[in-house]
């Protein structure tokens, strides 16, 4: 596989997913959220009629046509709340700005002393309250003023942030391992695929400084080689929560699926496994995911083709 396969699309800005969502301190059902609205999977008047769901995608409040860029950042009820968030220095979102553009950017705002929140900690907790004044809107016909959406996402946020901060910090290890990614456990994850019975066999290998450990697991009813290794990937990272790790890194020669998960791109092939490897990842401190050369994943490729044929002669005995 050539590195220019790795590279994210083109048209699409880039976006990075693990300082922009997966790394930041907030609730993971906020970071499904952001998860699923960068993804394009949340549902605006644009997409359910892109979708054939609707045939009305206006905006409730102004009329123009409600996109995801529109709703967060371009909305006459959105630009005032983002201009009247107490950040540091004010968010300019004049013109056709794009969510994706400037997130990282809304990420590394701080907020003023007197709210006790950090860089990161407000923006997506203003997108979800936009997003939950919209619905409240929309389904309920209750109108919900700027002000007071933005006084229920930094009620939130504080809430959240200071609920994390009473909680004792979990069981450490003597001595604590440092601070590194590359100090971490790793995970090699690969698939062995059949197409003519849609026969999967699924192997990992989990690196850690007590040892290796190889798990495989026969799968039937696989659509494709890249749902295959997309499942050798989710398996593989329920180990790794399992066995409570805290730091992973996760290595897999499939190109395809590295750049899918770290560009945060759609794919429909694949969408439910990244759900599950979203919501995985919310389990570890910190987590990456490398692609690798197919001559650096030989353990984990060799379980899974054990496990393929082992599956495969289990299926002509019986
Ligand atoms: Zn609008």
């Amino acid at each position: 596989m050539r590195t220019e396969d790795l590279e994210v699309n083109e048209e699409e800005p880039a976006l990075n997913w693990f300082k922009g969502v997966w790394n930041l301190h907030i609730s993971p059902k906020i970071k499904m959220f952001l998860w699923k609205l960068f993804q394009k999977a949340i549902p605006v008047g644009e997409i359910l009629v892109e979708r054939h769901i609707t045939t009305d995608g206006r905006c409730k409040r102004c009329g123009t046509l409600e996109s995801i860029d529109h709703l967060f950042l371009q909305c006459p009820f959105a630009r005032k709340i983002w201009r009247a968030a107490p950040f540091v220095s004010t968010f300019e979102n004049s013109g056709l700005i794009d969510l994706k553009s400037v997130w990282s950017n809304l990420c590394e705002k701080n907020c003023v002393p007197p709210t006790g929140l950090v860089s990161g900690q407000l923006a997506p907790w203003i997108l979800w309250h936009i997003w939950c004044a919209r619905n409240q809107l929309i389904f309920e016909g209750k109108t919900i003023t700027e002000e007071e959406a933005l006084t229920k996402a930094i009620t939130a946020a504080k809430e959240w942030t200071s609920n994390q901060e009473q909680r004792p910090p979990p069981p450490r290890k003597i001595p604590p391992r440092p601070q590194t990614m590359t100090n971490c456990d790793v995970l090699n994850s690969d698939a062995a695929w059949r197409a003519s019975n849609l026969t999967a066999g699924l192997g990992w290998m989990i690196k850690t400084q007590e040892g290796s450990s190889d798990f495989t697991l026969p799968t039937p009813l696989v659509g494709s080689a890249l749902i295959a290794e997309g499942l050798a990937l989710r398996e593989g990272m329920t180990s790794c929560r399992d066995m409570r790790l805290r730091k992973m890194r996760c290595e897999s020669d499939s190109a395809q699926l590295i750049k899918t998960i770290n560009s945060g791109t759609f794919h429909p092939e694949l969408y439910g496994i990244i759900s599950d490897i979203c919501n995985l990842s919310c389990f570890f401190d910190e987590i990456s995911f490398s692609w690798i050369s197919r001559e650096k994943n030989k353990a984990a490729d060799k379980l899974a083709k054990l496990c393929l044929v082992g599956e495969e002669a289990f299926m002509a005995d019986t």
